[in-house]
């Protein structure tokens, strides 16, 4: 077998960005068959991405519901305050049909409750602070101080959402609210995305497994759990693969392994080194590379591609893969950064942008201009006093210093100074 040479192709972070999200539209337009998705139930439904629409069963509200306790009334007849109204009964929340009085006629009024159906003729509620005496019974008169505008403390009957209305898109992933809705709605399970299958491959002679007594030179296999940490917050399933050697053979064999998975990360070996060999096995695998590194500090030597159709011996389509440099922040920051989306895509989530928020720089930073730089750091304060400030740390291999952050402060590539007291873009992690 020939290694084929591998063409440098290095972009810089924007560009590999549009090459990833340009992979990831060609995932999403994919077909979906059956055998993609899964019923679950809707108490497990939360971080899972909905792959049927669902749609309001009945209005939303059904009925016109008071937002307030107080009294349903006729605003015209608060035109002259104070006010006085026959009560004609009282309408509790999920109060039967037949005990709600027909209608408020001119002069009269009845006593409600927050989520109760205002009845016909009544057109707002006024709130119970402004009667007096406060809780009045049917047969009773009541005084009310305040006027209101018709409609005031009512949602009309459809306002949130008419029967056969789509509320929720595929594509979404499932969270609080939108679970609270599918129940609203009475979708008590829900057809899901099956969870995608992520290869995760470490290479290295020095790395042994986290239970393994490391030699004075070996080093612990700690960028397995991070991806594993990542991918199963995306909504996947890490797979993870033996540690592979800086063996040509046993490294091919290890990656033909990983592409039968939906997607494989493979950490370390992309770099310039004589035994970083992973592009030079991808490359005997036939795979086609979109770029084989991005300007950005840390994570350079990040590598996309895509290998598998014609070659591997098992029937699905060409499987994306990312080498992503071994050093541990590196390692976690170009899977943010790069990978996240073709996940993301996988799991049949719809195009997610990068979040960005924005605090002041606590210390000046210095760095040199031509990679966009996503360091560790701390961000504290809140809202308008949100403060960051980079963690110090000997770069890309510190883990400890990347424990100790909570989010990565971003740096053009064109800023070699970042005084104190400007805003920043931070990354969330
Ligand atoms: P490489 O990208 O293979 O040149 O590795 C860069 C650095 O990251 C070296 O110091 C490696 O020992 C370290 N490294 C590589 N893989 C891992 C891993 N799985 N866990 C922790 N450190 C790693
Ligand atoms: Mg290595």
């Amino acid at each position: 077998m020939f290694a084929a040479p591998v063409n440098s192709r290095v972009l810089s972070f924007e560009d590999a960005r549009r090459v990833v999200e340009e992979q990831a539209a060609l995932i999403r337009s994919r077909k979906v068959s059956p055998g993609d998705t899964e019923l679950v139930d809707l108490l497990s439904a939360a971080g899972r991405v909905l792959c049927e629409p669902v749609t309001a069963d009945r209005d939303l509200p059904p009925f016109p519901r008071s937002t307030r306790d107080g009294y349903a009334v006729r605003s015209a007849d608060l035109s002259q305050l104070p006010a006085r109204l026959d009560v004609i009964g009282e309408i509790k929340a999920g109060e039967k049909l037949d005990r709600i009085p027909a209608r408020i006629n001119a002069g009269q009024t009845a006593s409600i409750m927050t989520g109760a159906p205002v009845p016909a003729g009544a057109d707002a509620v006024v709130m119970v602070e402004y009667s007096s005496p406060p809780h009045s019974q049917a047969g009773h008169q009541i005084e009310i101080t305040q006027s209101v505008v018709a409609g005031e403390n009512i949602v009309a009957c459809g306002a949130e959402a008419r029967a056969g209305v789509r509320l929720l898109d595929c594509g979404i992933r499932l969270n609080a609210a939108a679970v609270a809705l599918a129940a609203s709605v009475g979708k008590s399970r829900l057809q899901v995305y099956k969870r995608p299958r992520v290869a995760v491959l470490t290479t290295g002679d020095e790395i042994v497994d986290v239970d393994a007594t490391p030699g004075p030179t070996q080093i612990r296999n700690s960028n397995s759990y991070s991806l594993a940490a990542q991918i199963r917050r995306e909504g996947g399933e890490a797979l993870l693969l033996p540690v592979a050697p800086d063996e040509l053979q046993a490294l091919r064999r290890l990656i033909e392994e990983g592409l039968k998975a939906d997607l494989l990360l493979i950490t370390g070996g992309v770099s310039m080194g004589r035994y970083d060999l992973v592009e030079q096995a991808l490359a005997e695998l036939h795979a086609e590379f979109f770029f084989t590194g991005a300007r950005i500090q840390p994570g350079r030597p990040v590598v996309f591609g895509k290998c598998g159709a014609g070659f591997i011996a098992h029937e699905k389509s060409a499987t994306c893969f990312f080498g992503l440099p071994g050093n541990p922040v590196s390692t976690m920051v170009t899977f943010e950064l790069f990978a996240r989306p073709v996940l993301q895509a996988l799991a049949g989530e719809s195009a997610r942008n990068l979040i960005f928020l924005h605090a002041r720089l606590k210390k000046d930073i210095r760095v040199k201009t031509g990679l966009k730089r996503f360091l560790p750091a701390i961000l504290s304060g809140e809202f308008e006093h949100s403060e960051v400030e980079l963690v110090a740390w000997q770069g890309s291999g510190d883990i400890a210093a990347s424990a100790r952050a909570n989010c990565y402060l971003v740096v053009p590539a064109d800023r070699e100074r970042i005084p104190a007291g400007e805003w920043v873009a931070v990354m969330q992690r």
